[in-house]
């Protein structure tokens, strides 16, 4: 029998209307402090008892409410902001719906008591259900208005219970309030529970790092960078605080506005973090304040009260240049903290005089260099390690490649490398490391070297080694996104500084970050992680369709490693993502799917019980890391573009190539000189003999490298001379 339909009577449907709107006691703080922005005060305190389920008070000293209008304000959608739905557009003001005060006073006992700045004194009157009481009465007080919220939630019992404790609620509204505070620094705030001091208090004359300071401490209002950036493209502007590399926490503080509004920003949160976590200790995070501003025009300002999570127009492109500017922020900071500064590279300038001499040519090139200029002259010379390494050690062979291709050289476990002792999983990863070279079939040893000795071959070229009889089979890529993608590579190439690569001599490795290496006079620190990230992605664009196999010597379940990935902080799981099973079996499907195409292009592996059993063998003799494995194959389904050819090979290469790049958070092992160095497992070594010396062949620098920080000059020999002569 079907049930009867009947109409719900209408308050409990406003009733059922506001709870959605209002959730919990920090977000009516929200839209009420909101509103106290929106009528000019500057001077905002927040009462709280009980965690705000008992009493909510909020008092400004703002325009206040005209008497006529008392009667309407707390019924839905009255507001004085907002006439026509073309206003949406240029909204300036924080309230426009007129939503707020009336979903407080359905589910909550309102009483406003407010002064606008002509009327003779101040007009009190209480609601219930949206409606006024009884008139507004005439009493005493300043201008401004305060609105006073009690017994929230008395008549939706189901919100009430889905509350926390108040030590909870009272938490996260004075997190409301710090953040409001510190993005409104000039502006005075203050919260504190019934009669007792405040917990936050802000002054009217206080900077934003003042603010900082008082909300989160010393400890990081210290190490604090201002940033501030405008980008005419994408139409927005930054400004704000970030923390330096000399600080962490165990969990991100993103302090987000845009346009005025505190909103959250997964997207930009995650971009923000990959930056960090090359300069962060393992599983730590950054603090920032930004306050972004973007054309109204572009932001969707039309969203529910409790959609904290924003989008915008360009997002992708702000995001990236929001990262950019970040990251170079960051890195400024280092090297001013560290006493070596960046010059930009002389001579290897983007513009211009950059065409530097190919490789051949640096010897007797105009601009010769002599010996006596040369902090070395010869790239065989000792290296940084030498001075730090137990004398008796015998310097590491130094051309591994030609000697040994036969022998499964990366076979060798590497239980060092991988800082997994505090789960079982480690077995497992272990045993992933154990895996052979296998090369495909008909490729000869010192093939890739061959193959990818520069000029990169074009597509006839190709061709005609595959007629060519001796030559191995090497399958011609026609696919038009392939060669787009090929192409990118080649028309962002800096001539200055694949130059620089090419003929460069080895000094060290400072981490598995920085690497120092020498060219004519000068020393430079190079961002290993963004290079060798950028090298295996042209590794994997070039060599596109024609990689051999490094199989894994225990099949690896995709299930497993997803739930690992999941089980990471970095993955950002958070229980709104559904049950991570769930998530990682739809991985192991959506990924056994895509099996025919990963094996055929990437020589990726995946067998019919959903276990990885290869991975792409990008150079001789290098392994990836494998702690980075399961976040790999985690990112290959969240992060990969599948719909479109050129993104989808694009992304599985970024992707891949973050996955075999050196990196800091996966290494922790000994500091160079220390014994591991001679090891071909070690991470110095394959920096310099595998990554390093792929530097000089296989690889075009794009042209960002030269401005954002992954080469920095640090000194110049001449230079340094004249500071000797002085002394
Ligand atoms: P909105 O902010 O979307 O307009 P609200 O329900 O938050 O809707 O507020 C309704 C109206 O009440 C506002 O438009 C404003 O005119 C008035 N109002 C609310 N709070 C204040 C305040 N603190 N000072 C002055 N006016 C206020
Ligand atoms: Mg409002």
């Amino acid at each position: 029998m079907a049930g009867v339909i009947r109409r719900l009577d209408e308050t409990v449907v406003n009733r059922i209307a506001a709870g959605e709107v209002i959730q919990r006691p920090a977000n009516a703080v929200k839209e009420m402090i909101e509103n106290c922005l929106d009528a000019k005060s500057t001077s905002v305190q927040v009462t709280v008892k009980d965690g705000g389920m008992k009493l909510l008070q909020i008092q400004d000293n703002g325009t206040g409410i005209r008497k006529e209008d008392m009667e309407i304000v707390c019924e839905r959608f009255t507001t004085s902001k907002l006439q026509t739905f073309e206003d949406l557009s240029a909204i300036a003001t924080y309230g426009f719906r007129g939503e707020a005060l009336a979903s407080v006073s359905h589910v909550a006992h309102v009483t406003i008591t407010t002064k606008t700045a002509d009327a003779k004194c101040a007009y009190r009157a209480s609601y219930s259900d949206g409606k006024l009481k009884g008139p507004p009465k005439p009493c005493a007080g300043n201008q401004g208005t305060q609105i006073l919220v009690e017994d929230l939630f008395y008549n939706v019992s189901t919100r009430r219970k889905a509350l926390k404790s108040p030590s909870d609620e009272y938490s996260r509204i004075v997190d409301v309030v710090s953040r409001y505070a510190i993005h409104n620094s000039g502006k005075s705030f203050s919260v504190k529970k019934g009669e007792t001091v405040a917990d936050v208090r802000t002054l009217p004359n206080a900077s934003v790092v003042d603010n900082i300071r008082g909300v989160f401490g010393n400890a990081v209002s210290r190490e604090l960078i201002e940033v501030c950036c405008e980008d005419q493209k994408f139409a927005y502007k930054m400004k704000g605080y970030i923390s330096n590399a000399n600080y962490s926490v165990k969990k991100c503080i993103l302090i987000l506005f845009i346009n005025h509004r505190l909103v959250e920003s997964s997207a930009l949160k995650k971009a923000i973090e990959t930056v960090y976590a090359a300069y962060l200790p393992k599983n730590t995070h950054p603090f920032l304040y930004l306050s972004l501003e973007i054309a109204p025009q572009n932001v969707d300002v039309n969203v529910h009260p409790t959609k904290h999570e924003v989008h915008f127009l360009h997002e992708d492109s702000v995001i990236e240049s929001v990262q950019k500017h970040i990251e170079s922020k960051l890195l400024g900071s280092n090297s001013s903290r560290t006493y070596f500064t960046q010059t930009l590279l002389p001579g290897l300038s983007v513009s211009g005089g950059s065409e530097v001499k190919p490789s051949s040519a640096a010897g007797d090139s105009t601009e010769r260099v002599y010996a006596h200029q040369m902090v070395r002259t010869d790239c065989r010379a000792q290296k940084l390690d030498a001075f730090l390494q137990p004398k008796e050690k015998p310097p590491p062979d130094p051309e591994p490649a030609g000697a040994s291709s036969k022998e499964p050289a990366t076979k060798t476990a590497q239980p060092d490398s991988i800082d997994m002792d505090e789960t079982d999983d480690a077995d497992m990863l272990e045993a992933l490391a154990e895996h052979e070279a296998e090369v495909p079939k008909g490729e000869e040893e010192g093939v890739h070297d061959v193959q990818r000795k520069r000029p990169r071959k074009t597509e006839q070229e190709e061709e005609e080694d595959l007629t060519a009889a001796a030559t191995p089979k090497r399958r011609a890529i026609k696919l038009t996104s392939v060669r787009e993608l090929r192409a990118e590579i080649t028309e962002s190439a800096h001539k200055g500084l694949q130059e620089m690569l090419q003929n460069h001599s080895f000094v060290g490795c400072v981490n598995p970050q920085w690497t120092l290496i020498q060219h004519h006079t000068k020393l430079y620190l190079l961002n290993t992680t963004k290079l060798s990230q950028e090298l295996f992605y042209q590794i994997l664009i070039y060599d596109f369709g024609n990689f051999g196999v490094l199989r894994l010597s225990t099949p690896a379940p995709l299930y497993d490693l997803a739930m690992l990935a999941l089980d990471s902080e970095e993955s950002g799981w958070t229980e709104d993502d559904g049950p991570k099973e769930g998530l990682a079996q739809y991985i192991v499907d959506f990924l056994k799917k895509k099996s025919d195409m990963l094996m055929d292009y990437f020589s990726m592996e995946i067998d019919q019980e959903g276990n990885l059993t290869g991975l792409p063998l990008l150079l001789d003799k290098y392994t990836p890391i494998m702690e980075g494995l399961p976040m790999f194959i985690l990112r290959l389904a969240t992060e990969v573009n599948w719909d479109s050819e050129k993104e989808c090979f694009r992304d599985f290469s970024k992707e891949c190539s973050m996955f075999y790049s050196i990196r800091k958070q996966y290494i922790l092992e000994a500091e160079p000189g220390e014994e591991q160095d001679t090891d071909v497992n070690s991470w110095c070594w394959k920096v310099e003999h595998i990554i390093f010396k792929a530097f000089r062949t296989l690889f075009c620098p794009p042209k960002n490298f030269s401005e954002d920080g992954t080469v920095l000059q640090i000194a110049n020999l001449p230079d340094l001379y004249k500071v000797f002569e002085r002394c």
